[in-house]
């Protein structure tokens, strides 16, 4: 007989194949079959036995006999290798992301196919997971929810755009508009809050979550989008070779002439805010050009350089303005909104330059931009010296004795100014965002609504280099999620198993709520960050170390330095904390955490807003509370902090998805190089480890992972057997079955009305009942 052949980690493959040469107390030595490669010595918790037949794949998971992270890997592996990129584990869906045009994989043929069949009975799809939510819905009578994770580009939002696309064309109302709408809000949200970065040409900068309403009869009545953490840095910097959001770059090369005339746009590369991370990717496309022919430097003059070869900005503009008009917005709203977006970019050429008059320390706006803060102004509605008297001072309330005293003006540094001015230019983009998803929202009302079904599409836990603010809410989300995605995974098995009266005992997993206790607990992070705030002199070191001395005692946290980790930057102890998170280390720089938590203008930038003559700006500050759905909630302290308006709706979220049945999808990235063809096993296997993947297969090896009713079994298999046979009850004929068969008592169980089968047995005992005459 063959040798049991093995899975051990490799670095780059994930894990390779071998057979082991020797065991030793303490681990095994194994031979990769690869007789290149050198012979590796593993402990045995990383060594797992593979398929005996490790070149087939299978549609679920859970009937391979082997469940484990390597078999898993290996299994989709095999898939991706012949385009089948979705899989199962039992209920949840796996998708890699292809990188390459599946047009006949979405098809209306297709979704036709997928309406109204069991999980499992077509092979794996991102419909059958919609239809599986529409069917449970109905059945059971309750809302539903699908909640799509994965890192930045491994296709959340595609395939949050394919189940939208799949409820609205198959259970769409006869006139459509409702659904039309609905499926226009994507085009909206992605010139808004999508933007090129290193990771993904078109990465949305935000959360959300997207519940499509249905009356009794079930059809759509409407939608409602929750969005979450837009990435306002984003709007004043990126890093190189990323863009900014893609409105900036469409307005300037797709706005009619008498517009852009209007609202003074010129190519983006005129815009300080749109050309910042951009210097590199110029350079390169200036050097190619050079190369290049005429026609192509024509284009490139008349698009300007930071247009994206694959994206085309002005056809995206039209495509945009016209969205905007389909979900209700006249030619005044569209304008209010383009004349805001054309305001941030002249705001950002607003330099400031040390006043050498000003023996305070002051600065002054630099004379080559006294135009910029000309049109800035023109465009916000305020007058120029008013929005420059703002920009260069802060107001300042001095307080004797705890009484308040006497406002005064206190100058800024140069510096400061930069900042005051960038964070003006956030506060009225972060806005702009809120309106656009409140003007769908208000495009797709509905009155009476019986149930939903809602897609949550959110990023996936974070680790990068430097780790700040950004990173610190999105992993403290990614908790949430995964303590909800054990709960529910573990405690439908469980309860199963108990219905149907299986008695197999309890599974124990880990428990993270200590890691969100850390975060949001009174006492937390979160709570001392706001904490902080309120101090006169906030400082980002005093913060670091009043977390270290207030939450030292949490086996989540940890000084930087004591950490190991391989990739972070150094940084001191008062420069930052470590988290322990489910999927790994994190190590946060503190420095920019205050100022990024709070939301709130300075006095004078307030002060200015509220005397402005454009009614739409004005409208947009003075109604924040009422676009976000909910007063910013409790206590003085949820104002203007960022964490605990997060806080507040993360919560609302879960309140959402515990009401609901879930169902999970697990998006995959192949490979950085966003290239199709390719697959990176080892950041493929970590993000399967980081996803919960390798926690749930456990679970399964554990238990009975495949099942079947009887009734479902009794029709499936009964044209094999004997007429006499097939009189029987599905039940009894289950059990003849099973013991005419002789199988192991050990691989089955019997439910209440259900057949439930261990690892690899199910496969095993289909292929019996095929062969065996
Ligand atoms: P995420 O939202 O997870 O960051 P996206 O959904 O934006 O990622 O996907 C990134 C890119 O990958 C898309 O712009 C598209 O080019 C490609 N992609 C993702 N899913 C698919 C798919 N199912 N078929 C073809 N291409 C896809
Ligand atoms: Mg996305």
């Amino acid at each position: 007989m063959e040798e049991q052949k093995v899975w051990v980690p490799h670095p780059s493959d994930g894990y390779q194949l071998g057979q082991i040469a020797d065991l030793a107390e303490d681990g095994a030595t194994v031979q990769p079959l690869d007789p290149k490669r050198p012979a590796v010595t593993v402990p045995y918790d990383r060594l797992y036995p593979a398929e005996q037949d490790d070149n087939k794949d299978v549609d679920d998971n859970c009937a391979l006999m082997n469940l484990n992270e390597a078999t898993l890997l290996n299994n989709v592996r095999l898939r991706y290798g012949r385009d089948a990129i979705y899989t199962y584990v039992a209920n949840i869906l796996l998708a890699v992301n292809p990188y390459k045009d599946m047009r006949q994989l979405y098809s209306s043929e297709v979704i036709k196919k997928y309406q109204g069949k069991s999980l499992g009975t077509l092979p794996p799809h991102v419909f059958a997971i919609a239809d599986k939510a529409f069917r449970d819905m109905k059945v059971l009578k309750q809302s539903q929810s699908v909640v799509v994770s994965g890192e930045s580009g491994a296709g959340k939002t595609e395939s949050t755009k394919y189940i939208l696309r799949y409820l609205c064309k198959s259970w769409g109302s006869a006139a459509g508009e409702i659904e039309a709408r609905i499926l226009q809000a994507n085009p909206i949200l992605e010139s808004f809050g999508n933007a090129k970065t290193t990771r993904n040409n078109n990465s949305s900068r935000f959360g959300k979550f997207i519940e499509i309403h249905f009356n009794d009869r079930m059809s759509v009545v409407g939608g409602y989008i929750s969005h979450y953490l837009l990435e306002r840095s984003r709007i004043v910097g990126q890093s190189r070779e990323e863009r900014n959001y893609h409105i900036f770059y469409q307005i300037c090369a797709g706005a009619p002439d008498s517009l852009r005339k209007q609202l003074g746009l010129s190519s983006p590369d005129h815009f300080q805010y749109t050309r910042l991370g951009c210097t590199q990717y110029f350079a390169d496309k200036e050097s190619k050009q050079s190369m290049n022919a005429d026609r192509q430097s024509a284009d490139h003059r008349k698009k300007g350089p930071l247009s994206d070869p694959n994206l085309d900005d002005a056809k995206d503009f039209a495509r945009l303005d016209k969205a905007l008009a389909t979900i209700g917005l006249g030619e005044k709203q569209r304008l209010d909104i383009y004349t805001t977006v054309a305001a941030v970019l002249h705001l950002g050429n607003v330099a400031f330059e040390d006043n050498p008059e000003d023996r305070k320390g002051g600065c002054m706006v630099s004379p080559s931009s006294a135009q910029s803060l000309a049109t800035a102004a023109a465009l916000l509605g305020v007058d120029p010296d008013e929005l420059n008297q703002a920009l260069l001072s802060r107001v300042m309330q001095t307080s004797k004795g705890g009484a308040k005293g006497t406002v005064i003006m206190v100058p800024l540094k140069t510096h400061e100014a930069h900042s005051a001015r960038d964070a003006l230019a956030k506060g009225i983009y972060s806005r702009l965002f809120d309106y656009i998803v409140s003007v769908i929202n208000q495009s797709i009302p509905f009155s009476s609504s019986s149930y939903y079904i809602g897609v949550l599409d959110i990023a996936g836990f974070e680790y990068f280099t430097v780790n700040s603010f950004e990173q610190f809410c999105i992993n403290y989300c990614n908790e949430k999620l995964q303590q909800f995605f054990n709960q529910r995974i573990l405690r439908d098995e469980q309860e199963l198993y108990e219905r149907e009266g299986l008695g197999v005992k309890k599974i124990s997993y880990v428990d993270n709520q200590d890691a969100i206790d850390l975060i949001e607990t009174k006492g937390g992070i979160l709570y001392l960050l706001d904490e902080e705030s309120k101090l006169p002199r906030p400082s980002a070191v005093h913060f670091t170390q009043s977390v270290h001395s207030g939450c030292g005692g949490s086996f989540r946290l940890a000084l930087p330095r004591k950490s190991k980790l391989r990739d972070h930057r150094e940084i001191r102890d008062d420069e930052g904390f470590l988290v322990r998170h489910f999927a790994g280390a994190v190590c946060y720089q503190t420095d920019k955490f205050l100022e990024k938590n709070n939301d709130a203008l300075h006095g004078s930038l307030e002060g200015l807003i509220h005397e402005s003559r454009n009614a739409f700006l004005q409208g947009l500050f003075a109604s924040q509370a009422a676009t976000n759905g909910k007063a910013p909630a409790r206590g003085k302290l949820a104002l203007g902090s960022v964490g605990s308006k997060f806080k507040q709706q993360l919560s609302d979220l879960m309140d959402k998805l515990n009401s609901t049945g879930t169902n999970f999808i697990r998006c995959i990235k192949p490979n950085p190089k966003m290239v199709d063809r390719l697959f990176e096993g080892g950041q493929i296997l970590s993000q399967l480890q980081c996803s919960g993947m390798t926690t749930v297969l456990q679970l399964m090896q554990q238990g009975y992972p495949s099942r079947a009713p009887f009734n479902e079994l009794y029709a499936m298999y009964k044209k094999y057997l004997p007429k006499e046979l097939a009189r029987l009850d599905p039940r009894l004929f289950c059990k003849l079955l099973l013991r005419a068969l002789g199988l192991n008592e050990h691989d089955f169980k019997f439910g209440m009305t259900k057949l439930f089968f261990r690892p690899g047995k199910f496969a095993e005992f289909d292929q019996i009942m095929k062969s065996d005459p």
